[in-house]
């Protein structure tokens, strides 16, 4: 497979239609692995966002009145439909967004496998009955969609940041629009495309892009909105909670972690390699559960880091569509900025550079898999997600040490650990201050099962029954039989 595979232009998608902005304006897209530009997106602005959201208020109060059943059976139709398209849609994520073509296809097949729980998890938004201290009334407590949704994403699972939050906004009954990554938008457009192709009414899905700061400041406080969604930085998160707060509207918020990998003394170092050397590069390390504070036990410090500097070295590091690439480029170039910032920062701290630790070649973002050992807690890269292909690695000498460690910093996304001990899985199961803790084994964020962080990594859940409460308000009526 050659990177000359063809790469599209992406418009707006209002009221069912795709479009230009009124203004024409549109922005470049580039390949991260060449540094060409490959394609446009179109800028919104506001005349085009009201168009918009008077097509997602027109939307919701049709695709609200689809008994849950049939609306069901549509999403399960563009799931379908994304499966049947992965590999398309998984070509055009790795061009823009530069992650092994494996990968990106993955996520894609991966956003169908979580659309079709939510298809089937928004046939059960069960409401009560609540017996009432008066015979002759009845006490319902209805569950209902809360209204249209305006969702923001980024540029690190395209497809896949959307999908938690389409699944649980249509499958309440609310209609969607998504201001989608400017840098990444094809793959968003190919996935929203088979929601259309499901037959949604025009209006239940709708997509833009632009100036994000624009776009958010304008769809969150307008009135047709009733629910915000946002995954990004803690920084961003924290100035989008503000404006949703000022309006009374509801949010969820998916910020960032800065995992620790907890091994413990009496840990498998095979197993912990595999499972966070994998966790820790894959889409170069730019995802929010990526482990990021490796606390290995003294006893096994100096084994465990021979074996994730061979497995750093044994990746293959190139564009994401050539056969046998396990790493790709970093997605644009403030990331390799800031990845040459924490190596500097790291170093005059006290690290020491096992293996990477720099830019590879002039052209395309690529960084080299990197491993730090004796890193200082002071250096940023401890205190800071770094959102690249770096695994920082300490030491510590008790479990008591490596949880305050993990509980020291303000987030609380995911952590892993490993340990043979039941006790010790005991101790880290209640003690981490996480939303998220994977024993043993690599992250698996399957659909069923909440997503979510606690303190500045925010709050609400994309997975799980916990999924669709934020899409839903309670309204309980009394009936008096008269
Ligand atoms: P950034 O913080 O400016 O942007 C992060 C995301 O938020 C982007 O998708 C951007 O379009 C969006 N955004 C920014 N300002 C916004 C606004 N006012 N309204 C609505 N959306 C807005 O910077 P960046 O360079 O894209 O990423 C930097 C950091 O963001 C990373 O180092 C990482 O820590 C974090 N990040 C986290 C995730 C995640 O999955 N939680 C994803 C991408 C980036």
């Amino acid at each position: 497979m050659s990177s000359e595979t063809t790469y599209s232009d992406t418009r707006l998608l209002i009221a069912g239609e795709w479009c230009d902005a009124a203004s024409g304006k549109t922005i470049d897209v580039v390949n991260p692995a060449t540094g060409k530009v490959i394609g446009k997106v179109a800028h919104a602005g506001i005349p085009d966002l009201d168009r918009a959201l008077a097509a997602a208020q027109s939307g919701f109060e049709a695709w609200r009145k689809i008994p849950a059943n049939e609306r069901a059976a549509t999403m399960r139709k563009a799931a379908a439909l994304v499966r049947e398209r992965a590999a398309a849609i998984g070509r055009l994520l790795t061009q823009e967004q530069g992650k092994p073509f494996v990968e990106a296809r993955g996520e894609v097949l991966a956003a169908a496998d979580i659309l079709e729980w939510f298809a089937d998890e928004g046939r059960r938004v069960y409401g009560r009955i609540v017996p009432s201290r008066n015979i002759n009334a009845q006490q319902l407590v209805m569950k209902e969609p809360v209204g249209p949704v305006a969702a923001f994403t980024p540029w690190n699972f395209p497809v896949n940041q959307i999908v938690r939050k389409i699944g649980a906004a249509l499958g309440s009954g609310c209609s969607f629009l998504v201001k989608a990554p400017e840098e990444t938008p094809a793959s968003p457009a190919a996935f929203l495309q088979c929601f259309i192709d499901a037959g949604v009414p025009a209006g239940t899905v709708g997509l833009v892009f632009g100036d994000p700061a624009e776009i958010s400041g304008y769809l969150i406080p307008h009135p047709v909105i009733r629910k915000v969604t946002f995954t990004g930085s803690t920084p961003v998160g924290k100035q989008l909670a503000a404006l949703a707060g000022q309006h009374m509207k509801r949010s969820t918020m998916e910020l960032g972690g800065h995992a620790p990998v907890i091994v413990a003394e009496d840990a498998d170092v095979a197993l912990a390699v595999k499972c966070a050397g994998g966790a820790k590069f894959r889409n170069a390390g730019q995802v929010c559960i990526s482990p990021t504070r490796f606390l290995v036990h003294n006893s096994l410090r100096e084994e465990f880091a021979a074996a994730l500097v061979k497995h750093a070295q044994g990746l293959k590091l190139g564009d994401g569509l050539a056969e046998g690439t396990t790493l790709g480029p970093l997605a644009n170039e403030r990331r390799l900025a800031a990845m040459a910032k924490v190596m500097d920062d790291a170093v005059k701290t006290g690290a020491k550079i096992a293996t990477g630790g720099e830019r590879v070649g002039n052209s395309g973002n690529f960084f080299a898999p990197t491993v730090l050992t004796d890193v200082s807690l002071d250096a940023d890269i401890f205190n800071n997600e770094p959102f690249g292909p770096v695994a920082a690695i300490r030491g510590f000498d008790t479990l008591d040490e490596a949880i305050a460690e993990s509980n020291r910093l303000p987030f609380g996304l995911a952590g892993y650990a490993f340990t043979k001990s039941i006790k010790n899985a005991h101790q880290l199961a209640q003690r981490l201050e996480v939303g998220m803790l994977w024993i043993n084994q690599p992250a698996a964020p399957v659909a069923e099962l909440p997503f979510g962080g606690v303190k500045e990594s925010g709050y609400g859940s994309e997975g799980g029954p916990e999924a669709m409460e934020a899409y839903v308000v309670t309204k309980h009526v009394s009936v008096m039989a008269a």
